[in-house]
């Protein structure tokens, strides 16, 4: 008997779930070339406008003269170099946090550290809604795993006072698909009365929330004992790749014993951590691009609700528009790319069924009338799927 891939191939496709990767032919940025097409894009996570930043540019081809191309090893063999080492040093100032681990990717740091912290006989509980990583990390630990309602303290309550062993609370800080903050001081104050820790991911907060892009947890003004272990990743504002895991001094030489995804993978190229520094530095001083974007933010929500459609609870770049089945995202994704814009359709299993939706990511770099200009496509793709 063989693997019977084409008929589970042809049952997605006829689900309308198939997944297509859109061509890229220009770098990242709002003016894009896709598959042979100039469009003007709403779906990247670049929310600063940092991904072709010059100065960025300028700093990966200085690491590059300087580290050369590849990271050679694992960090615990030869792979850990200065420029690691000065990445580490400065997300553990920016984060306000004793220590800072750097990682090739988020995927990864939520599996090594969710792993490294709990096991068979603990207890790991994750908002039902968390990203595929976080979920697939829970899993794969061997705790007990449950998921709470989506940011519901209460939910979160009844499951910790069921945990047994060591209690990890992991969340999402900003949820990726609906944009959504992590009711964080509620979900703290849950944990610690319960003795559990909480693990915050916060991709799509650092560099959009807080006055010095310090995410949710500036956001909020939450200390290291209410969030012990804080994960952001690299390549969204920030622009570059990677990710990092900032906590106290034993929860990071823990994650260099136990995580092994951290152990066993190549360490990123230097050159990357040395140019994420120039980025780091943009995202502390350039406070012009978080006030643009909340422009931007308060623009795109009154033209939507304007037009009659329904908003998301969410005051950050990732601003969803749910239309409820795949078939029904997609066309509207295709009418707005007929019109020379690209938003991705996002469908089951990224999100629950019922909820596909067109995620509309807002970035610095967008200018007021390219929102305009969305804004006015939108109403007409609606009005044409309407009138079908
Ligand atoms: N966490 C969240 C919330 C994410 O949205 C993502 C990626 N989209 C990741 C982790 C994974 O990060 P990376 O892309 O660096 O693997």
């Amino acid at each position: 008997m063989s693997f019977d891939l084409s008929a589970r191939l042809t049952e997605r496709r006829a689900a309308h779930l198939y997944r297509q990767r859109p061509l890229l032919q220009t770098p990242q940025g709002v003016e894009v070339q896709v598959d042979g097409e100039q469009l003007l894009s709403f779906c990247s996570n670049d929310y600063l406008g940092l991904a072709n930043d010059p100065r960025i540019n300028e700093a990966f081809v200085d690491g590059v003269r300087r580290w050369g191309t590849g990271g050679g090893a694992s960090h615990l063999v030869t792979g850990h170099s200065a420029a690691h080492h000065a990445l580490e040093d400065a997300l553990a100032d920016f984060t306000g946090r004793p220590r800072a681990l750097l990682m090739s990717c988020g995927y990864m740091a939520n599996m090594g550290t969710v792993t490294a912290l709990v096991g068979q006989g603990d207890t790991v509980l994750e908002d039902r809604l968390n990203h595929a990583s976080l979920l697939d990390a829970g899993l794969l630990s061997g705790a007990r795993f449950s998921r709470y309602l989506h940011n519901d303290a209460g939910s979160l309550r009844g499951r910790l006072s069921k945990a047994q062993g060591n209690t990890l609370v992991v969340t999402d800080g900003v949820f990726s698909m609906d944009g959504d903050l992590a009711d964080l001081p509620a979900l703290c104050a849950e944990a610690t009365a319960a003795q559990a820790w909480t693990m915050v991911d916060d991709a799509h907060g650092f560099g959009c929330l807080g006055a010095q892009g310090g995410g949710i947890v500036e956001h909020f003004g939450l200390s290291t004992e209410q969030v012990p272990v804080l994960v952001g990743t690299l390549g969204k504002a920030f622009g570059t790749a990677g990710a990092f895991v900032a906590g106290s001094e034993a929860l990071i030489e823990s994650l260099i014993q136990f995580a092994r995804p951290y152990i066993y993978t190549t360490s990123q190229p230097p050159a990357v951590a040395h140019a994420t520094l120039t980025s780091l530095q943009l995202v502390r001083e350039e406070h012009w691009r978080r006030d643009h974007l909340a422009v931007l933010i308060r623009r795109f929500r009154a033209g939507v609700s304007a037009l009659g459609l329904e908003l998301m609870d969410s005051p950050t770049p990732i601003q969803p528009i749910v239309v409820g089945s795949s078939e029904r995202a997609l066309a509207l994704s295709a009418a707005l790319r007929a019109r020379g814009l690209l938003v991705t359709a996002i469908r089951p299993p990224t999100v629950p069924q019922g909820t596909a939706r067109l995620r509309v990511t807002l970035s610095a770099a967008h200018t007021e009338q390219q929102v305009d200009r969305l804004l006015y496509a939108l109403g007409q793709a609606h009005k044409e799927l309407n009138d079908e």
